[in-house]
């Protein structure tokens, strides 16, 4: 069943879902390094450990053409599991350390993408490490590209060490600017980290799985529609939670508050969105009734507009009215 449900996949890094096969020949290694570099160890620690994987891809992806080939790739990889929307995200100032320029950059994603036959957007990462002058570079970009490919914001990077509350000046400037985003919170920091990302004016939250220690934060959630962009395996990896069994997805859906489910990376957390369906239905009463209407929260909470929206509405109704003939 989890193959053949509609899905949308809203959060899901680039850089992080590179093939191992492409990393190996691009790179050099032999695909056992490869995995060894780019996949996230069965003891890994934290965040900050897993960060570390995404050195050998992003070595990588600094020419045109690699670029184009590894959006292309993933833009498949999507399609073969039946998704059939898909906002993908990436730091683009990272791509430009051998002269490609930022547009460029850009410019090759989307190309990459434009070979796939589904609808894949692109959200524009800032960085928690990065300048204030770097971030607004990302921004600018986000501006030129807007409605062309690009949608959104986001602020990724290690949350434990750069407090989403440091951000605000930052995010003045974004909604000034008038982009949509979704921030990282309450991954690897509290509920507060949740908090502020709302006060701030977050759309959507990239995990948020701390929310769940504290009422007002899931009522605010709940209350301003806004949704959780929930990636089970990649939170176990950091240890945003400890087991399966631990992971707030089920317990927020029953409270109303809207979730997706992702990836957030396919090669590090070696994982697809399958795999994500399988392990959660292997754990909790979820049936894929319960998927489709995730599926549904996931259209409403995307950057598209409406009429794209009912679009892939539409999708997810023909699939269930299967069921009731
Ligand atoms: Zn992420």
């Amino acid at each position: 069943m989890n193959i053949e449900i509609p899905k949308v996949e809203l959060h899901v890094h680039l850089d992080g879902s590179v093939r191992l096969e492409t990393l190996s020949e691009l790179s050099g290694l032999t695909l056992e390094d490869t995995f060894h570099q780019a996949v996230v160890p069965k003891n890994c620690e934290s965040l900050s450990e897993y960060l570390t994987c995404f050195d050998l891809p992003i070595q990588v992806m600094q020419t045109r053409e690699n670029l184009v080939r590894i959006a292309q790739e993933l833009g498949e990889d999507l399609k073969r599991e039946n998704v059939i929307y898909a906002e993908v995200r990436f730091n683009p100032l990272a791509h430009t350390k051998e002269g490609l320029t930022k547009e460029e950059v850009v410019d090759a994603v989307l190309e990459g993408f434009s070979k796939v036959d589904i609808p894949i957007n692109l959200i524009l990462c800032m960085m928690r490490s990065a300048s204030l002058e770097e971030n607004s570079e990302v921004i600018m970009l986000a501006r030129q590209y807007w409605n062309q490919g690009v949608v959104a914001l986001d602020l990724a990077g290690d949350e434990s060490k750069y407090p989403t509350s440091d951000f605000a000046t930052l995010f003045e400037i974004v909604r000034n600017v008038g982009i949509p985003f979704t921030i990282h919170a309450g991954e690897s920091a509290s509920f507060e980290s949740v908090k502020s990302a709302i006060q701030m004016g977050a759309r959507r939250i990239g995990h948020g799985i701390h929310a769940i220690e504290d009422e007002e934060t899931l009522q605010l959630l709940k209350d301003k529609n806004i949704l959780l962009e929930m990636c089970p395996t990649s939170n176990i990896h950091t240890k945003a939670v400890n087991t399966i069994k631990e992971h707030p997805f089920w317990q927020c859906y029953q409270m109303h508050i809207p979730i997706s489910i992702n990836t957030d990376n396919r090669t590090v957390s070696f994982t697809n969105l399958s795999k994500e369906y399988q392990t959660l239905a292997q754990t909790f009463p979820v049936t894929f009734k319960d998927f489709c209407a995730m599926n549904t929260q996931a259209i409403a909470a995307s950057f598209l507009e409406d009429e794209q929206k009912v679009k892939l509405q539409r999708t997810i109704d023909n699939y269930l009215k299967q069921f009731s003939e």
